[in-house]
């Protein structure tokens, strides 16, 4: 039986779409973003609203082919036909969108985004420890707090920003406290459900009703935990997945795992543990304190990487995890290629069976997916 609460999180979407409506109705802005280095604190502060455009579903991939090469990864692709189809209700609703200058394709994707929406695009540096890359992206940060005063003309002064890093490390605390009780083996949700949990946070309106419902869904998963027998199910075995981001449309390697009869205990991807991980010190100087944290953020695009199998670690141990599968889009070239470095770590320090998987958002490889990912599970659970 799943926790009541949990039909919140589902129909979260579709509920924002109206609130966003008439948050904008009364004059507020909404900010359309594509990845995790957006400083969504600094966009509150700033008195707007930041929604999550990344696109997840295959459809709207036929209109972006029609400009971009096909060669490129779904994900960018798909956010790009959502853009000039005018097919997302959410794109519609942003009065502007931010990227990042992350990978190649999605940076030059932005061009063309530009065309359809004002962008505000974002510099990020490709190494964290470099001489200067942490001052380069504070004034980033700070350029961009100052381009969002300009559009709301609310300023973001520290008190407003600190206040906002307290209510984010807040919902980043409680998400993880769920996550960690919906991966437990008593939990009724399955790793489709923690999805739509974790994706729910790229919706929110109101952020401090967002934080209360998550604390009721931990209260009743732990009510329900308490009062179930252990799992009937034997021990399933316990994966980790790493890799590209994933979410509703394009979640059909989590599918294929649940159905073979493993339990995805955890994303370490974007959807995932990376946007959760990670807290803001709550004292001190707080546009350094965003920066420094969003700077953190192990993607693939940084070189080198080391913070992702750091996290991957950390996730494997906390998590008990059986096996890793590590997920890249086609043509997704830095996890693609950063996967051989992950699966040598990976071997060399956790001794886990490790499987390597390159899709697309279509369906044409479902069955050589699920022969692949059942032969890994053999392994994995002995
Ligand atoms: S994988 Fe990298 S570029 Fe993609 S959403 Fe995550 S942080 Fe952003
Ligand atoms: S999945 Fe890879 S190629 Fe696609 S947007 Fe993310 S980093 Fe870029």
């Amino acid at each position: 039986m799943l926790p009541d609460s949990f039909v919140y999180f589902d129909r979260l979407p579709e509920r924002s779409i109206g609130e966003l409506e008439s948050f904008r109705e009364a004059g507020g802005m909404v900010v359309g973003i594509y990845c995790i280095y957006a400083p969504v604190e600094l966009i509150r502060a700033a008195g707007a609203i930041p929604v999550g455009l990344c696109g997840k579903q295959e459809a709207p991939i036929q209109h972006a082919e029609k400009e971009l090469p096909s060669n490129l990864c779904p994900l960018i692709k798909s956010s790009y036909g959502y853009a000039v189809s005018d097919s997302c209700p959410f794109f519609s609703l942003a009065d502007l969108v931010v990227g990042e200058t992350t990978c190649d394709g999605k940076k030059k994707m932005y061009e063309f985004l530009a065309r359809c929406k004002p962008l505000y695009l974002m510099h990020l540096p490709y190494a964290q420890n470099l001489s200067g890359a942490e001052a380069f992206w504070r004034n980033e940060v700070q350029r961009f707090s100052n381009f969002l005063a300009t559009k709301t003309g609310i300023v973001a002064t520290e008190e407003r920003i600190s206040h906002q890093i307290r209510l984010h490390n807040k919902m980043r605390q409680e998400m993880q406290r769920v996550v960690s009780l919906a991966t437990e083996p008593r939990s009724p949700l399955a790793a489709l459900h923690l999805m739509t949990i974790l994706e729910s946070k790229s919706f929110v309106v109101d952020l401090e009703a967002y934080i209360r419902h998550l604390s009721t869904l931990r209260l009743e998963l732990e009510e329900i935990i308490a009062n179930s027998s252990p799992a009937d199910n034997g021990s399933p075995s316990r994966i980790l997945l790493t890799g590209c981001p994933i979410g509703k449309g394009c979640e059909k390697v989590l599918r294929l795992v649940e159905e073979a009869g493993a339990s995805v205990v955890c994303m370490e991807n974007c959807t995932g543990m990376k946007s959760v991980l990670r807290m803001i010190p709550e004292d001190g100087d707080p546009i350094k304190a965003v920066a420094d944290r969003y700077l953190g953020i192990p993607c693939s695009c940084m070189t080198p990487n080391t913070g992702r199998f750091e996290t991957i670690q950390r996730l494997a141990n906390d998590f008990k995890i059986d096996g890793i599968i590590d997920m890249t889009w086609q043509f997704c070239h830095t996890y693609h290629i950063e996967s051989h470095v992950i699966q040598r770590k990976v071997r060399d320090t956790l001794g886990v069976p490790f499987l390597h998987l390159v899709t697309d958002y279509s369906t044409s490889d479902t069955e050589q997916l699920r022969t692949r990912i059942e032969a890994f599970l053999e392994v994995a659970a002995n």
